[in-house]
């Protein structure tokens, strides 16, 4: 639209106002909505320019990166208002909404529910076939839930403290694999997971886990193996009355995921590799709100009641066996070209 026809659309919404009258009222009203609704100034010299402006590239100093990706965003939200005609209503309601979410501590659980994380991996994926890169143990999200510093242990770690009254003891255990396909002595495993709860160490609302309770680091020995023996986590749901849970009521969607075990891997020679296994038959491991079910991640939990099996695993009763092996991807010319640096709770 040109300056003229925006200039004639407003003088019409002027003349509007003054025609108005108590009787009027709310068929005028009616009518300045509509006019409004046609008015287009966001591709306007005055609009565009205040882009630059709000972006600071007509200012010396700060940083460039973040005044590029400030305009393309700042730009696609403007239209975004303008095609869909965002009323000032909705507009602060999503500024309240943002607020919610930060005081909640909810952006890293909202950003895979909205699918980011996934579209992430999507792109390293797609970098990665340019490539050339095959990826035999396929990537997936790391989740928010990551705490740096766990025990570190050789070989073997016993995972939980024994405290769940729920927990069905698991055996976890595999073998990492190098890039030429011969499996990787003292390569570093670190395993993550929740309780029966769905509920993880230092993120716990019911205070009852200690630090590190089902977080290790485990090298792998000689042959290139992990072990580790724990309980069979349960899936997990958002906080049903935080800011997450609340938009996805609005798509119609649900904000569960289904039973899962986080792992990195990391190897000299090698990139790091971020993944997680979903348990098998949960119902919801090809439903997760978070998009990190992928082929070759679905593990079954393969229950044993035999004495001499019992015996051969150390544990004192029935347990779950799961077995997974991971493969890494070798560095790109000497560099881990994906590893992600992300502000991350260390304790
Ligand atoms: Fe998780």
């Amino acid at each position: 639209m040109n300056q003229a026809r925006l200039g004639m659309m407003l003088a019409q919404r002027t003349t509007y106002l003054k025609r108005y009258d108590a009787n009027q009222h709310y068929g005028k009203i009616k009518e300045i909505a509509m006019t409004a609704n046609n008015i287009r100034i966001f591709e306007t010299e005055e609009v565009q320019n205040f882009i630059n402006l709000l972006s600071g590239l007509e200012q010396d100093g700060g940083n460039p990166r973040t005044k590029q990706i400030i305009h393309r965003v700042v730009s696609d939200l403007f239209k975004t208002i303008e095609d869909l005609e965002i009323s000032s209503d909705e507009y602060w309601a999503a500024i309240a909404y943002l607020n919610q979410l930060g005081t909640s501590h909810e952006a890293g659980l909202l950003s895979p529910g909205l699918g980011f994380d996934h579209f992430l991996d999507m792109r390293m994926d797609a970098i990665d076939a340019a490539l050339g890169i095959e990826n035999p143990t396929p990537r997936t999200i790391e989740g928010p839930l990551y705490v740096a510093g766990a025990p570190v242990a050789q070989g073997f770690a016993r995972m939980d403290d024994g405290s769940d009254p729920n927990g069905h003891t698991l055996i976890l255990h595999g073998t990492i694999y190098a890039a030429d396909g011969q499996p990787l002595p003292n390569a570093q495993v670190e395993i993550w997971h929740a309780n029966t709860k769905g509920f993880y160490s230092h993120f716990d609302p019911t205070g009852e886990q200690q630090p590190f309770n089902m977080r290790r680091t485990i090298m792998t020995d000689a042959q290139g193996q992990y072990r580790v023996q724990t309980i069979l986590p349960a899936g997990y749901g958002c906080p049903p009355e935080g800011p997450t849970q609340q938009l996805l009521n609005q798509l119609g969607r649900h904000g569960n995921r289904p039973a899962h075990i986080h792992f990195f891997v990391s190897a000299d020679g090698h990139r790091k590799l971020t993944t997680q296994i979903n348990v098998a038959g949960d119902p919801y491991t090809y439903d997760d709100f978070a998009y990190a079910t992928r082929e070759g991640l679905v593990v079954d939990a393969i229950e044993h009641t035999d004495a001499a099996a019992i015996q051969a695993n150390g544990v004192e009763g029935p347990f779950a066996e799961m077995v997974f092996d991971l493969r890494l991807s070798r560095l790109v010319d000497g560099v881990d070209n994906h590893v992600v640096d992300r502000p991350r709770l260390q304790a």
